[in-house]
């Protein structure tokens, strides 16, 4: 295995799958090897259940710069850990993440009723889903998130405490606003 030491990630092929550099070398068991990105506030509180599990991890702000200048909380963590500890750490992500998945799966079920979208909105979905959504919009959706391999906080969306939730599943996604449970975008595979 490589390493780029621009990028700080480990490569299994003669380019830096990043930055495209060739200038790669023989990766080291302390390489500190790029794991994800994620909000600051929730950067911090991984790296520190990592931590508590035996993984050194590091963290390095990667905001952007308009975000700065307009006084938003909107910046970023990048978490690195060791190459020794990378397998282990991505496979407590996908737990975290799985555990993620399930708690806003039942909390999208158990408030099924009041999942509602727009008729400018729902117009659309039976138009690009070529009647495959059926007779109920807000129904296609509810069997969307039932069937849903990934539920994630997609974070703020203006001022305030709004949240989305995206939900995945097989190549459709749907954008609900996690307050209100309005159906506020979608995007959905060809049909
Ligand atoms: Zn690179």
């Amino acid at each position: 295995m490589k390493y780029c030491e621009n990028c700080h990630i480990a490569a299994d092929s003669p380019r830096c799958p990043l930055c495209g550099g060739k200038k790669l070398r023989e990766i080291k068991e302390d390489d500190y090897c790029f794991l994800t990105e994620m909000r600051a506030m929730e950067g911090e509180m991984l790296a520190d259940v990592l931590r508590g599990n035996g993984i050194e991890c590091v963290t390095m702000p990667s905001g952007s710069g308009l975000n700065t200048a307009m006084a938003l909380p909107l910046e970023n963590s990048r978490l690195y850990v060791p190459w020794r500890s990378l397998e282990q750490a991505k496979a407590y992500l996908r737990e975290a993440a799985d555990t993620e998945t399930e708690k806003w799966r039942q909390y999208l079920l158990e408030n099924a009723d009041k999942l509602h979208i727009s008729p400018k909105l729902e117009k659309k979905v039976i138009k690009k889903s070529k009647g495959a959504c059926g007779e109920s919009v807000t129904e296609f959706f509810q069997n969307l998130i039932v069937s849903s391999d990934r539920i994630k906080d997609g974070g703020m969306r203006r001022a305030g405490d709004d949240f989305e939730l995206f939900c995945y599943a097989n190549g459709d996604i749907v954008a609900i606003d996690g307050k209100t449970l309005e159906i506020v975008d979608f995007s959905l595979k060809k049909r």
